[in-house]
């Protein structure tokens, strides 16, 4: 598997760019600003990207989505309960972005679903909580945590128009989490990488929960 991590925007937030060394297919997750850095990594990588995946609505996450769609032919991919928040103009004012970033995502995910490209595997995971339609991917020993989950800490549950809920996050991350196996890297939406096992053990919103 092919992984790279940029660090996006003013509010730092990470898009993952992952491919297939077997085809060369591959995923952008979270392309938040700085588009050009993101187009100019992927032809670096030889990746035909099929699909962005947006873990949730947050302008700070979706930022570059539109032009990263227009270079690649790619699909966007968003939760449907998260359609609402994807364009709200009150966040997204808030963040600091303008319209003319406005995101029109193809394709809606599910819990349950899977997002394949060239043989790699991940599964959709609802993680609601830090936004209605939060969304996690979990496939080949990696978890793509967005803001549900970040190294000793967790999103924040008070950004307005997001429907954030603390008991919710809390019970997101213990019901569809920690149920994962200690040895799965977490690379979450800000932050550096982690792992489900020292989340479990050293994470204090999960160990006090
Ligand atoms: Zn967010
Ligand atoms: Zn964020």
């Amino acid at each position: 598997m092919i992984l790279k991590m940029l660090t996006v925007g003013a509010y730092e937030a990470n898009c993952y760019i992952v491919g297939s060394e077997k085809d060369r297919s591959g995923m952008v997750i979270d392309p938040g600003d700085e588009a050009g850095r993101i187009i100019s990594e992927i032809k670096n990588l030889n990746l035909q990207i099929k699909t962005i995946v947006l873990t949730h609505g947050h302008a700070d996450h979706t930022g570059a989505a539109m032009k990263v769609k227009k270079e690649t032919g790619a699909e966007i991919a968003v939760h449907e309960d998260d359609i609402s928040l994807i364009n709200n103009e009150i966040i997204s004012a808030i963040l600091g972005f303008s319209r003319d970033k406005r995101c029109i995502p193809d394709k809606l995910l599910n819990d349950g679903d899977v997002v394949s490209i060239g043989g790699l595997n991940f599964n959709v995971i609802h993680t609601p909580g830090h936004s209605s339609g939060g969304i996690c991917l979990s496939g080949e020993g990696v978890l793509f945590s967005g803001d549900t989950l970040f190294e000793n800490s967790i999103g924040r549950t008070d950004l307005p128009g997001s429907d954030g809920d603390y008991e919710i996050i809390i019970k997101s991350i213990k019901d569809k989490l920690m149920t994962l196996d200690d040895k799965i890297t977490v690379y979450p939406g800000h932050g550096p990488k982690t792992t489900i096992g020292a989340e479990r053990r050293g994470n204090p919103f999960i160990t006090s929960a």
